[in-house]
């Protein structure tokens, strides 16, 4: 039965099945429920349910709309999420998502109060026109990366067919565009490109999305080690910023010459550190840890296999550094927790990422490039330890930056107005 009520606008939301896709999309939900006046649906397959567990908790009229995953010949069978596939997957999973069509718009023909908008991610751009075409309603895109990224998109946008193409060509028709960054990070001028490119103004920073917390919900899934340990660990370093946090975020698996630099350097350079690792895509290979390594690090460091509960581990007054691939969800975490970063890039908008933080502006330290490159142990040691210390100009500017962030989804802040703006057009 629907909660909707008949005065709300209903929208209807469709996140890409990949964390760093998911996630903020729960974030973002969070703060439109919370300003009041709309009626959530979430689309997700039945293996992305626990996703929304958090978001249920604290919201519980939000509805969940869960369909099968269509099958798609190059995606195996069981799969339904980026996380266990390569980066190679991304259009196959959009274009078998595009099979839900048909199941959607049966959906909403007996839905008693169907949506007036779709909020979708613009990787399914190539396939939601002709959902919308039929209903007669709106699209909202929301990639949860940056301006800059769109920018990139709209710049480099040929003739040549490509699903890259496709997307930004068809993210020109979507009625609206919302973006997890703000006006004082990337400038006015390249969201007034943005919306030269969009031919209209409703383009909106709404950024950074604040990951929600739910009690004993876990933001992703549960964590592999129980979160009051890690905590407790945590909570043990008695000095401030003292921990090097590393991850890769979801998708990034790193190779066995890449672990060993790894391993050495965090082992030589004397820090405290949390290294999460994960297991292979096919589950089957476990994490090339060098041998002996957990012993001879024991007490300093903590080796975390599978998912780790991220938000909270940047949000730690222990923690003072991470070495990141550099996806934009967590750059913000990283940012919202105060914490320096050490820059992986690995692939597509992780680069840009980088050369604006690193090197446009100066507030991030760049440690490696590249998804093959091996990373130099002994330079790698130092700036471990160097990136702890309070008084590296990086961690001073990123400082700075952080407050413009939270200023910035304060009331009355850009990113803010800008929230409260895209509601208020969106139900006029
Ligand atoms: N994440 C997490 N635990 C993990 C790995 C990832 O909570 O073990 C979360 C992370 O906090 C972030 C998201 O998954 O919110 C990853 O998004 P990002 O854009 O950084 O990278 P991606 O995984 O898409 O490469």
């Amino acid at each position: 039965m629907s909660s909707s009520s008949a005065k709300n606008t209903h929208i209807l939301v469709i996140p890409y099945p990949a964390s760093g896709h998911i996630l903020p999309h729960i974030d973002l939900i969070h703060q439109l429920v919370i300003r009041g006046g709309l009626d959530i649906t979430v689309l997700v397959t039945p293996k992305n349910v626990h996703f929304l567990n958090s978001l249920v908790s604290l919201h519980p009229t939000i509805e969940t709309l869960v369909l099968p995953f269509p099958s798609h010949p190059n995606i195996p069978a069981g799969v339904e999420n980026m996380q266990d596939v390569t980066i190679d997957s991304f259009a196959d999973i959009s274009i078998a998502f595009g099979q839900l069509c048909d199941p959607i718009i049966h959906w909403f023909r007996s839905h008693p109060c169907p949506p007036i908008a779709i909020f979708c991610d613009t990787l399914f751009n190539p396939w939601t026109h002709r959902l919308v075409s039929t209903l007669g309603i709106k699209t909202i895109g929301f990639m949860p990366t940056n301006a800059q990224f769109f920018f990139n998109c709209f710049s480099h946008l040929d003739s040549t067919p490509s699903f890259a193409n496709e997307i930004t060509l068809k993210t020109k028709d979507n009625w609206g565009l919302l973006i997890n960054s703000f006006t004082e990070l990337e400038g006015d001028e390249k969201f007034k490109s943005i919306k030269g490119f969009m031919k209209h103004d409703r383009v909106w920073g709404v950024g950074p999305l604040i990951p929600i917390k739910a009690g004993d919900k876990e933001r992703g899934g549960p964590s592999s080690v129980p979160t009051d340990e890690l905590m407790a660990w945590l909570d043990s370093c008695q000095v401030d910023k003292s921990v090097v946090y590393v991850g890769f975020g979801s998708q990034i698996r790193l190779n066995r010459q890449q672990m060993e630099a790894l391993g050495n350097a965090l082992e030589k350079s004397g820090v405290r550190f949390i290294w999460a690792v994960k297991n292979d895509h096919d589950h089957v290979v476990v994490p090339l840890i060098p041998s002996g390594f957990e012993d001879r690090v024991a007490g300093r460091g903590l080796v975390i296999r599978g998912w780790v509960p991220q938000a909270l581990i940047l949000s730690h007054r222990a923690v003072g550094s991470y070495l990141t691939h550099f996806g934009w969800g967590s750059v913000l975490e990283g940012l919202i927790g105060g914490v320096l970063l050490l820059a992986w890039p690995m692939q597509v908008d992780h680069f840009s990422n980088a050369a604006m933080l690193v090197d446009q502006m100066g507030v991030a330290i760049r440690v490696c490039e590249g998804l093959t490159s091996v990373p130099d142990s002994e330079n790698l040691m130092k700036i471990f330890t160097e990136s702890i210390k309070e008084d590296r100009s990086e961690r001073i500017a990123w400082m700075k930056l952080r407050e413009k962030a939270l200023n910035a989804i304060k009331i009355g802040g850009s990113s803010y107005k800008a929230m409260d703006d895209f509601v208020t057009q969106l139900q006029s």
